[in-house]
């Protein structure tokens, strides 16, 4: 059985939270390992993530919260590393995150992932399991994909034990990117993020923001479908469960769903993977 994954974010308002909670019983069906739900930009979303956890928690899952050390003080992380701990939490996504758009890094000590990961295991030992982010196409303020390289080993080697890439649609990309890894010493999983396509243009503006990479044809089969979204479903689902059996076939140890709080994408794909 494929190991999954399935990543949420702290809805907004109380209907959104009615549709989390529904999508989130519907893909429990799926059986993924653990959840996990993200942290706002800044951390702007430090009390609505801890409420997801626990509401997630409350569902049976093993829900790994997302957690950022960009503009955060030492002891605010004290305190949710202390919160998670009590709330019997053994797993967490380290980040260095991003300030909200207008704002710098300010006075943060903690500047990189690396330096939070470090926190965390100096903090805490070996209680959590560490997950980090890692970017088969590169982040987009790297100075070059091998200084990128480097500074993913540097959080491996600060303690975490495993990671998730930013999504892509190139499945050569991530090989390359865990080849590269393995050469310089990485052991851990490199597990793939998988981005479901149901709408072009949150596609395209989520790609612009990340630096992931549309490939053209998609981008011109998207674009020729215009509001049919029946048929961009059906083709998304397509393409991205070509992607993730590309991706299993080739070794990769299991995927982690960009789930936007919706179940039905995630389903699709699953479903076309799991066809006999
Ligand atoms: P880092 O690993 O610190 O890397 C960021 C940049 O700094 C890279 O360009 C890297 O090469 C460079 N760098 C690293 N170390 C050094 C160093 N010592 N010297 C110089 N340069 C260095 N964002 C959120 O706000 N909330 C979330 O919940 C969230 N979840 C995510 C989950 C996943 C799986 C992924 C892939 C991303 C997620 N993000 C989230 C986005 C992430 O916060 C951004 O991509 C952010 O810009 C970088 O975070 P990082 O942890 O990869 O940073």
């Amino acid at each position: 059985m494929t190991d999954l994954s399935l990543e949420f974010f702290p809805p907004r308002d109380a209907t959104a939270e009615v549709r989390l909670v529904a999508a989130a019983k519907e893909l429990a069906a799926l059986a993924p390992r653990y959840v996990s739900v993200t942290f706002g930009a800044g951390g702007s979303t430090r009390e609505g993530t801890l409420a997801t956890v626990r509401q997630l928690q409350g569902l049976g899952f093993d829900v790994a919260p997302h957690l950022s050390c960009i503009g955060a003080t030492p002891d605010s992380l004290r305190g949710l590393l202390q919160s998670y701990r009590e709330l019997g939490v053994r797993r967490l996504v380290a980040l260095r995150g991003d300030m909200p758009s207008g704002m710098g890094p300010g006075l943060s000590i903690l500047r990189h992932a690396s330096d939070l990961v470090r926190f965390i295991r100096d903090e805490t030992g070996n209680w959590f399991h560490i997950e980090v982010a890692a970017y088969p196409e590169m982040h987009p303020q790297a100075a070059s994909p091998q200084a990128d390289l480097g500074h993913f080993i540097e959080k491996m080697r600060e303690g975490a034990n495993s990671a998730i890439t930013q999504y892509f649609f190139n499945a050569d990309a991530y090989f390359e990117f865990v080849e590269r890894a393995r050469a310089q010493g990485v052991s851990a999983p490199i597990v793939p993020g998988i981005m479901p396509i149901t709408n072009h243009n949150q596609l395209v503006r989520f790609s612009e923001a990340c630096g992931a990479e549309v490939p053209r044809w998609i981008r011109l089969r998207l674009a020729s479908f215009g509001d049919d979204r029946a048929s961009i479903r059906d083709f998304g689902q397509d393409v991205v469960g070509s992607l993730c059996q590309r991706l299993l076939d080739g070794g990769a140890p299991g995927l982690h769903f960009y789930t936007l709080n919706q179940a039905d994408a995630v389903r699709g794909v699953w479903s076309q993977l799991h066809r006999q």
